[in-house]
């Protein structure tokens, strides 16, 4: 399941974000950057592909074991100072 996609104000960052969240609660954000000179249409034009990307970003943490997932949680606590733990 993917929630959260999100366009940012493409004259600032032009990078799409998705995060996707495992059964077990583990949360991945997964990006894909957009070259800088495109414009608002070209990025849409561009977006099945980002999205076909994304996608196969989001496969790749989905076929990670959820121990794998546990780690990652792990390694995101140390980084952000999260509060959730696993
Ligand atoms: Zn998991």
């Amino acid at each position: 399941m993917l929630t959260g996609f999100k366009l940012d104000n493409p004259s600032i960052s032009k990078k799409l974000f998705f995060s996707a969240t495992c059964k077990c609660g583990t949360a991945a954000l997964l990006s894909v950057e957009v070259s800088e000179n495109k414009t608002l249409e070209q990025v849409k034009e561009a977006l099945p592909a980002l999205l076909a990307k994304l996608r196969g970003q989001a496969s790749v943490f989905y076929n990670m074991s959820c121990e794998a997932h546990a780690s990652m949680r792990r390694a995101q606590f140390l980084s952000t100072g999260s509060s959730e733990r696993a």
